[in-house]
């Protein structure tokens, strides 16, 4: 089946456009403009700062400010030579006070062609200007809220490097004077140096994993058309996600349009078929005890399991938003787009359709989506978004009951 959208039309869908240093303009006021990568990197960390301070820039050499100091002392302390072992590099390359996000920008292609060349195994990201900088133009609804992203460790596919945000070591204090009171994080409560220190301790054990293989999860989706090769899975655990008209299935004329069943080894993405008969070889699945059933955000699985399939799930195991939250209760995070980056390095993947799928009336649950209209256009986008969506929720569940210590 034909895709309307290719890969190499999605990526130039994505693609942002590319700024040059005239454009940005930043090199004007730096004594030392364009600062190299400095260090020897020989762990293979790349150190990624915010905008380049004016301390660096004034000594042509990078983590001179207090806060670098003290970053270097944190870094001794777990054995790692911030010169010997480390790249060293920033958001933006230029000393100046009209440093803003567009700088970021501009200098985005620097920081990438410096990963590219050195190909670091792990890449901290220091604060949200670092965070910006990597995955500003790779997420969508991205926002680069450092409560939200510290203490991940993501496999970047892109990168082929574990990114890891933590604090910056000088954090931004709000107060009534606004963001340009700066701290050291000593200064502040312990409870906040503590979890930096842990968020850097835990980021350098990645030093010890290898980076995932086998990242590329658009190939591992099967699309099919006889549900009966689902019989091929005997037992074990088995996520699932259905595409639907709408959030709700009680309005007249809602319905499951297609579904998504991954058992680790496969994953299928098919067409709910509209005869019971044809459907049966799915609804054993579910019906079944001898497999654990999981989804991402269960209970709206669930409701249109019952209410449009009429049959009850026999083994409701395992509900990866949930256990998302169980592990960490931060706001914002337990998104499965969210978890799909910073577990799997899965990015981004459904914002060419997103249009199609989302509820057309915010304001009503019973509202259809444009759904139908995708199915006309290009069914295997949506057939392939489906099956990344129960693969992405089966590698997730898999993760979640790794750290909980839970087995089948
Ligand atoms: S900050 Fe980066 S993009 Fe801007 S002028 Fe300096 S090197 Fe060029």
């Amino acid at each position: 089946m034909e895709s309307l959208f290719s890969k190499k039309d999605l990526k130039q869908m994505t693609k942002e456009k590319t700024y040059t240093c005239l454009e940005c303009g930043l090199f004007k006021d730096a004594k030392n403009p364009r600062m190299k990568v400095t260090g020897k990197g020989k762990k293979r960390i790349l150190n990624i700062g915010g905008f380049m301070p004016d301390t660096d820039d004034f000594q042509n050499k990078r983590w001179q400010s207090k806060a670098g100091k003290l970053l270097k002392l944190e870094y001794k302390k777990l054995g790692i030579d911030i010169e010997n072992d480390c790249w060293n590099y920033n958001a933006t390359q230029c000393y100046s006070p009209k440093a803003n996000g567009f700088s970021i920008t501009c200098c985005r292609r620097k920081v990438k062609e410096v990963i590219k060349k050195y190909k670091p195994h792990i890449i901290m990201a220091f604060g949200e200007e670092a965070i910006e900088s990597l995955l500003g133009n790779k997420l969508k609804d991205f926002s680069s809220n450092i409560d939200k992203w510290r203490g991940f460790q993501a496999p970047d596919r892109e990168y082929k490097a574990f990114v890891c945000p933590v604090f910056h070591p000088e954090m931004t204090v709000k107060n009534s004077r606004g963001r340009d009171k700066y701290v050291l994080l000593d200064d502040l409560q312990e409870e906040y140096s503590t979890i930096w220190r842990q968020d850097l301790n835990n980021a350098l054990k990645c030093l010890d994993r290898k980076f995932p293989k086998n990242q590329d999860y658009e190939e591992q989706v099967q699309i099919i058309t006889d549900l009966r090769i689902l019989e091929n899975i005997k037992e074990g655990l088995v996520a699932f996600d259905y595409e639907t008209t709408g959030l709700k299935p009680y309005a007249k004329g809602h319905r499951i349009i297609s579904a998504s069943v991954c058992d680790g080894a496969n994953c299928y993405a098919f067409m709910m078929p509209k005869l019971y008969k044809e459907r049966e070889s799915f609804l054993n699945i579910l019906t079944n005890y001898k497999y654990y059933i999981s989804s991402h955000n269960f209970s709206f699985e669930k409701m249109w399991t019952e209410h449009r399939l009429l049959v009850k799930i026999a083994n409701e195991f395992w509900d990866s938003q949930l256990a998302a939250h169980i592990l960490d209760n931060r706001r914002g995070i337990t998104g499965l787009k969210f978890q799909s980056y910073v577990e799997l390095g899965l990015e981004d993947y459904s914002s060419h359709i997103d249009t199609y799928i989302k509820a057309s009336d915010g304001k009503s649950s019973n509202s259809h989506n444009r759904i139908l209209e995708l199915v006309d256009m290009d069914k295997h986008s949506l057939l392939l978004y489906n099956g990344l969506d129960s693969l992405a929720g089966y590698k997730l569940t898999e993760i979640q009951m790794n750290k909980m210590g839970v087995s089948i």
